[in-house]
């Protein structure tokens, strides 16, 4: 059963040069205890469609469609209702712990509010779970830790304080916003490693641009490509058997693959191309490429892709 289903959902953000697309008409499900991977290059729309969940982009940006969780329209919530959910029943560990982290508040009392807040418990209490949460996600001398500011911490120990904060209300889903990025090998593999122990039995969008990390943790795989999803199926099939010509040339780039670029550039979501978005940058690409738009259909049993050379 779903615990989150998306339907036609559109992000703009309206700008002096024009109106970005981030979010363009599309439709997502996310299972009780399934771990969902978002792909696609920087720029894609994926964190736009994070942070479209849990509502939190800028008060202009126009938002179409549905979102709905445990039977809630998140989109028709109003922002009291809205706070009750954010953090407690869907928390974001959101991108660059750096910025993320307020620099003046030590480490256990930015956890400890958000469970003061979502579960009702007194500061001390609050001050012993933060602190429980700390030793959750393995961060060493968690209570002499507990009381150390963000710029005592490493980069890697930091994006551990970043999950622990988003675990510490035992939410239902949690939405993963490149959780490894700019991280040196080591310590993502420990990261990825930490990941997939918090959120076995758990719901979760896992937001990256990494292909490799994504098969490490997610049962499934959507592939987004200039605002749009572009191919959707379980992980093993998309690597085994990818079918969009953007998903093989990903995978390509894989350092396990020959580490090869897909030629050009991501297209700017105020001018998208005509036809099918990805056409520019296709070396399969036809004239009627340049012109229509495919839809996204299901090709195999749920393995879907978005390409006119499967209609
Ligand atoms: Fe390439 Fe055409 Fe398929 Fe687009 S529709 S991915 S341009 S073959």
């Amino acid at each position: 059963m779903s615990l989150l289903t998306i339907t036609h959902l559109k992000v703009l953000f309206p700008t002096q040069d024009g109106v970005v697309k981030a979010v363009n008409t599309v439709d997502l499900k996310i299972a009780n205890a399934e771990r969902l991977g978002l792909i696609g290059e920087t720029g894609c729309g994926k964190t736009v469609l994070g942070l479209s969940i849990i509502r939190l982009l800028q008060p202009s940006t126009k938002i179409e469609g549905e979102i709905v969780y445990k039977g809630k329209e998140l989109l028709r919530l109003s922002e009291e209702e809205m706070r009750k959910i954010r953090g407690k029943e869907i928390a974001m560990i959101l991108q660059n712990p750096t910025t993320s982290l307020n620099p003046v508040l030590k480490v256990g009392d930015q956890i400890a509010e958000a469970i003061q807040l979502h579960q009702g418990l007194d500061k001390r209490a609050a001050k012993e779970k933060a602190i429980e949460m700390l030793e959750s996600v393995k961060i060493p001398s968690p209570e002499k830790r507990a009381n150390e500011y963000p710029h005592q911490f490493s980069g890697g120990m930091k994006e551990r304080v970043m999950i622990a904060m988003g675990l510490a209300c035992n939410p239902s889903l949690i939405i993963a916003d490149e959780p490894t990025k700019g991280l040196d090998v080591t310590i993502k593999v420990q990261i990825v490693k930490l990941m997939k122990e918090v959120s076995r039995r758990k719901s979760m969008l896992f937001i990256t641009h990494d292909l490799g990390v994504a098969a490490e943790i997610c049962d499934n795989i959507a592939v987004m490509y200039a605002g749009e999803l572009v191919e959707y199926a379980k992980t093993e099939d998309i690597f085994k058997n990818p079918f969009h010509p953007y998903t093989r040339g990903f995978l390509n780039s894989l350092p396990s693959r020959g580490l090869k670029q897909i030629r050009g550039i991501s297209p700017s979501l105020i001018d998208l191309p005509t036809g099918c978005r990805f056409h520019p940058r296709c070396d399969q690409a036809s004239a009627k490429c340049k012109i229509d738009h495919p839809e996204l259909v299901e090709i195999e049993n749920g393995h879907f892709a978005r390409c006119l050379l499967y209609t």
